[in-house]
């Protein structure tokens, strides 16, 4: 079978030069790959020209619900991505983090980007800054989606969801996609843009697919396309410094491989629930993916007098591994993705050998019967010891990208700090202690060298993702040697693709922009009361100005004891004179209580409920005889898609809401939310 590339709407594979990729199992020739021979400026194009712009038409809600669709069509058929997945080299479990957590990472972000971002085509970010003392000139941030592509260079070991957790946010973004997978698991990549493709569900344009070589579309990039790169930190610094790239400050975000670490914390005794803990986690990293992760545990750090301990206790569960077909169901650890791959390894632990003695390695001992060692790229694990960690140098340098990982002494608790620093920036690390200030002082020791720390301890391990589990909603990445980029991250990661900007003017120049009332911009007073109005009728900057409340003494005495809330400055008037306030104030609470009462409308009507209340803050004091009053006024509208099983479809209304007192100095400032029912059926 052929291995084509995606580009301009159409299926090409014109490359003079073809390469065959193999069965990492058993060697076998599968596929033929052609590549492209011309026509990498016309991709560039063609995905500004008709994805982006197809995209950018959308609101984000509309992208997200994309994503969703494209998710289950996906999850529909991952069966025949696992059988391509076995060619690999990876078990099912492997095969499960690629496909079904990228995936996943398609769902996760659909629902972020609907629950936490506005239907619009634009993303608000932050509050709005006050530049001017009268209010007439403030500042507020916006994110637009760049007009350009994005460019994704992926790895070989997660040939799906390397592609799925760069493009999610990306199209989320409203940018499209040019993906470029490592070739010796572009088979997989392939199969699964197949799928997105004979689906319909993208807009053309929004997502190309190359494989292969790159030629010369570096060159065709401008300041509104990015680059993301995963891989090799050599290939990631060359392409980084390519002369476009720096000409033009066109964005590269780089993930490398890096040397992570593990620790054993000084509190953690063999009979002590973390250590098996640590054990099983050093060991599931090894053998995971056959240890091709980018976040495997390479630096196995222990206190000096359980270096045996762990070691042994190590080696027990390499050796009971089981090893072989990945497509047998009781096979824990397969093959490496080919063999060039698992010399590359054999390279690197060789070099480390210079560092460290080997207490693991080669098959003895190891059931070898199921497979070959010669056709197929099996590596056994291999447990390396270095006595010297803090003088070597070669066991932070030097990444075996397999099922490798060196253990380590370390004497003095001082000293891990440095050690971790030693791997010069990782993406994660590990510390597994139930010492709270051993946790405190290491993980802030960690923390600048690392781009995520997990801590695992007996009150987290049953539920625990992982050392070696990136997640959509936490960043992914690190500083230095793990090529200082960042992923993930929840909805961080969107707003790499769009471009930021400072918005300066007036309130209503403001509220124009960003669809948000901002205050101080007009508001629409209506006989109509707002609570009347469908979601749909509301419209941002429509308000409400109540009547007027005088505060009494009954009103506090009451609501205190309707509360329970008999606080000092309420009740003692003694106590009273001598506080913040200088006499008896009024409840916060019973302002807010009291302003509801006041901007409500009663009857039954389209408003369903209240379900909050966002940045509360009470500004001045109300006392006994003060007058407030309340001004409503709609800030945002948060369209909702409803489910199915919806008996009441409703969409989010914000209301700002401003409670005064008869000087018109503020008492409080808030935001309501509100469901509101939709005039019409949104489906
Ligand atoms: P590479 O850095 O060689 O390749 C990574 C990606 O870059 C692949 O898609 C590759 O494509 C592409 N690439 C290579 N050269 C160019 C170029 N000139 N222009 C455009 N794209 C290019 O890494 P490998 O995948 O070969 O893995 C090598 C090592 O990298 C591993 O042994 C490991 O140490 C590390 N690694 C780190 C990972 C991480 O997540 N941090 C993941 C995987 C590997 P092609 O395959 O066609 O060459």
């Amino acid at each position: 079978m052929k291995i084509d590339s995606y580009v301009c709407g159409a299926w090409r594979g014109d490359g003079d030069k073809s390469v065959t990729l193999n069965s990492a199992v058993d060697g076998k020739e599968l596929f033929t790959l052609n590549g492209l021979a011309s026509g990498f400026d016309d991709v560039v194009e063609y995905g500004r020209q008709v994805g982006g712009v197809s995209l950018r038409q959308m609101t984000i809600h509309e992208r997200a619900n994309l994503l969703k669709k494209l998710a289950a069509h996906l999850m529909s058929k991952k069966e025949e991505f696992y059988r391509l997945s076995y060619f690999t080299g990876a078990t099912r479990a492997d095969s499960w983090i690629d496909i079904e957590g990228g995936i996943g990472t398609l769902f996760s972000y659909s629902s972020m980007a609907r629950r936490a971002l506005a239907n619009e085509r634009f993303i608000v970010e932050g509050d709005v800054e006050p530049l001017s003392a009268g209010g007439s000139f403030l500042g507020q941030h916006i994110l637009t989606s760049k007009r350009g592509v994005s460019f994704h260079i992926n790895a070989f070991n997660f040939p799906v969801w390397g592609m799925l957790e760069k493009i999610a946010p990306s199209l989320i973004a409203g940018v499209p996609v040019i993906v470029k997978p490592g070739t010796v698991t572009s088979y997989l990549t392939h199969a699964v843009v197949k799928e997105i493709i004979a689906s319909g569900i993208l807009p053309n344009g929004a997502i190309q697919l190359i494989c292969g070589g790159v030629g010369d579309l570096f060159e065709h990039l401008d300041e509104q396309d990015s680059v993301t790169f995963t891989g090799s930190a050599s290939t990631g610094k060359m392409l980084r410094s390519h002369p476009n790239i720096t000409d033009k400050n066109i964005p590269f975000n780089m993930e490398a491989d890096s040397l992570n670490a593990c620790i054993l914390a000084p509190d953690v005794r063999p009979d002590s629930p973390e250590f098996n803990a640590f054990v099983k986690e050093v060991h599931r990293e090894m053998t995971t993916k056959a240890g091709q992760k980018c976040t495997a545990i390479r630096r196995i750090f222990v206190p000096r007098n359980l270096v045996e301990t762990v070691s042994e206790s190590l080696k027990q569960r390499l050796l009971r591994t089981p090893i072989g077909d990945p497509a047998n169901d009781t096979v824990r650890m397969g093959a490496l993705v080919g063999k060039a791959q698992r010399q590359d390894v054999l390279d690197s632990v060789e070099k480390l050998l210079g560092d460290c003695e080997s207490l693991m390695s080669g098959w003895e001992g190891i059931d070898t019967s199921g497979f070959s060692t010669d056709k197929g790229a099996f590596m056994a694990p291999c447990l390396l010891y270095c006595d010297t960690p803090l003088t070597s140098q070669l066991v932070h340098e030097v990444e075996a990208f397999g099922p490798v990982s060196t253990l380590m002494p370390y004497d003095d608790f001082d000293q891990i700090g440095d050690l971790v620093a030693r791997g010069r920036g990782s993406l994660v690390s590990s510390l597994f202690s139930y010492d709270q200030e051993n946790i405190h002082r290491l993980v802030h020791e960690m923390a600048p060298y690392n781009g995520r720390i997990l801590v695992n301890n007996r009150e987290s391990m049953k539920e625990s993702t992982g050392h070696g589990s990136p997640l959509p909603s936490l960043v992914h990445g690190g500083p230095g040697r793990a090529g200082g980029g960042e992923e993930l991250g929840g909805l961080r990661a969107v707003k790499h693709y769009m471009q930021r900007t400072a918005v300066q003017g007036s309130p209503n120049a403001l509220t124009s922009v960003t669809r948000e009332y901002v205050a101080g911009a007009d508001r629409r007073l209506d006989p109509v009361h707002p609570f009347k109005k469908y979601f749909e009728d509301l419209q941002v900057g429509d308000g409400l100005t109540t009547h007027r409340r005088t505060i009494t003494e009954a009103d506090i005495v009451n609501f205190g004891c309707l509360s329970g809330d008999h606080f000092y400055a309420h009740f003692d008037e003694t106590s009273a004179a001598d506080s913040l306030f200088g006499q008896r104030v009024a409840h916060g609470y019973f302002v807010i209580s009291a302003a509801a009462g006041m901007f409500v409308e009663p009857s039954p009507g389209p408003v369903l409920a209240n379900y909050g209340l966002d940045n509360l803050r009470f500004i001045n004091p109300a006392g006994i005889g003060d007058t407030i009053q309340v001004e409503l006024t709609v800030k945002r509208k948060v369209q909702k898609t409803p489910r199915p099983d919806d008996t009441h479809p409703a969409g989010v209304i914000v209301w700002d809401v401003k409670v005064t007192n008869q000087h018109y100095e503020v008492v409080a400032l808030y935001e309501v939310l509100t469901l509101v029912a939709y005039r019409q059926s949104q489906v």
